[in-house]
């Protein structure tokens, strides 16, 4: 019911072509998206290991007449609409993956799946929703694909694996996708993603001009000190009184050098390695933690105030250390152009009183990577029942989304390739 007046309030949006018969089509695909979103969350498959999901998915594109390739970035699936004229490339993007997590609810569609994940036995859940993702991308393609004569350009659906990242040693995810070539012929001009959010009302979007999602960074410090008997530290070089002393120094760069007027940042060491007994002050020490940030510069500058901090504190004590950093996630940074460029999209969809902006998150999306080759845009739709105050988290047991959020996201991307192409 809710649709159908939705529908109708939207009447009339459309650019170039019938609206009545797209009004029609968004009706008749919602049951479709809906049962898609049933199947995929019944049957949900691990980072890299999504085999079934990738077979519906290739089928059903190869049955719309797309160019489909299939085994990108080993399970990923990528489909090419061409339209009736020559124009931009817009890429749209959903993830596939499921997580090892026990589903604890009684929906009929529930996930009985068990694996092993890293020598533990466990549940296989979309507790992320990546199950709704797929499905609406795969309503947006029909759609589109149902009025491709009247599309300037091409539509590049991508279904990319392993967005919660590979299991270890492996690749996979939105970089390995870009490594193959994915955002290459053609070219694509712009990327557009999204999240469904079950904290988030159902039929509003919320976005994040900049930083919206932070980089994730995991840091290694070593420290090298000289052993000797901790009755008599003055024979050696604490390595340990070091390491407290350049921990508390990374913290002096988040409450003084880093602009927290312009975004949030946040260093935190989560393991100290050291020492065997009581009475000996060890040779070494090595802490691990992580950087978020949201913004490329203050990245940078955390990262050289962080070395030269390690180098000079235990050159400081007579000891040394070394810092490592490893770039786990980039900033999902959208674009401001193109940000001002689409907002008029979804306010025709869902009304400018319910397109809202929203704070950064410090958890971090690969997405990301798509946006450091082009310009993108990624945004949160709404999964929860307008009024209920009770939500689950994502990646827990008792993750639920509200369905009738999903036809908003099959709209949003469908109008937003029409303005983007047609414009
Ligand atoms: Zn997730
Ligand atoms: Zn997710």
């Amino acid at each position: 019911m809710k649709n159908l007046l939705f529908g109708f309030v939207c009447f009339g949006i459309w650019p170039v072509f019938s609206q009545s018969t797209l009004e029609q089509q968004f009706i008749d695909i919602e049951p479709k998206v809906i049962a898609w979103r049933r199947h995929f969350h019944q049957n949900p498959e691990l980072s890299n290991r999504e085999y079934k999901t990738a077979e519906k998915i290739a089928s059903h594109l190869k049955s719309l007449g797309l160019e489909v390739e299939t085994g990108v970035a080993k399970t990923g699936v990528v489909g090419l609409l061409k339209g009736a004229q020559p124009g931009k490339v817009i890429a749209l993007r959903a993830d596939i993956d499921a997580l090892p997590v026990t589903e604890r609810n009684s929906l009929p569609f529930k996930s009985e799946v068990k694996t092993t994940f890293l020598n533990t036995e466990t549940g296989v859940m979309h507790a992320c929703g990546h199950d709704t993702h797929t499905a609406i991308l795969m309503g947006v393609a029909e759609i589109l694909a149902q009025n491709k004569n009247k599309i300037n350009g091409t539509v590049k659906f991508i279904f990319q694996p392993a967005e919660e990242g590979p299991p270890p040693g492996e690749e996979g995810g939105a970089p390995l996708m870009i490594k193959e070539g994915v955002l290459k012929n053609p070219n694509v001009d712009a990327i557009f993603g999204l999240h469904i959010r079950s904290n988030y009302e159902v039929g509003t979007i919320h976005y994040k001009k900049g930083g919206t999602m932070a980089a994730v960074d995991r840091f290694i410090v070593q420290v090298k000190g000289k052993q000797t008997h901790g009755g008599r530290p003055w024979q050696g070089v604490d390595p340990i009184l070091i390491s407290a002393k350049i921990i508390d120094g990374f913290q002096s760069i988040i409450s003084r050098n880093t602009k927290l007027v312009d975004e949030a940042a946040v260093i935190s060491v989560g393991k100290i390695t050291a020492g065997t007994r009581f009475n000996i002050i060890p040779e070494t020490t090595e802490f691990i933690g992580t950087i978020r940030t949201l913004d490329p510069n203050m990245r940078t500058l955390i990262i050289e105030r962080m070395e030269s901090i390690c180098t000079n504190v235990a050159t400081a004590y007579g000891g040394e250390a070394s810092l490592q950093v490893e770039e786990q996630t980039a900033i999902t940074f959208n674009d401001s152009n193109l940000v001002d460029k689409m907002l008029p999209s979804l306010e025709k969809v869902v009304g400018k009183e319910n397109v809202r902006i929203r704070k950064a998150t410090t958890g971090g999306e690969d997405f990301s990577y798509f946006q450091k080759e082009i310009p993108g845009f990624y945004f949160f739709l709404g999964g929860m029942t307008p009024g209920n105050k009770k939500f689950y988290p994502h990646h827990t047991p008792d993750f639920t989304i509200d369905e009738s959020g999903l036809i908003t996201g099959v709209k949003v991307f469908t109008q937003m390739t029409f303005d983007f192409l047609n414009q």
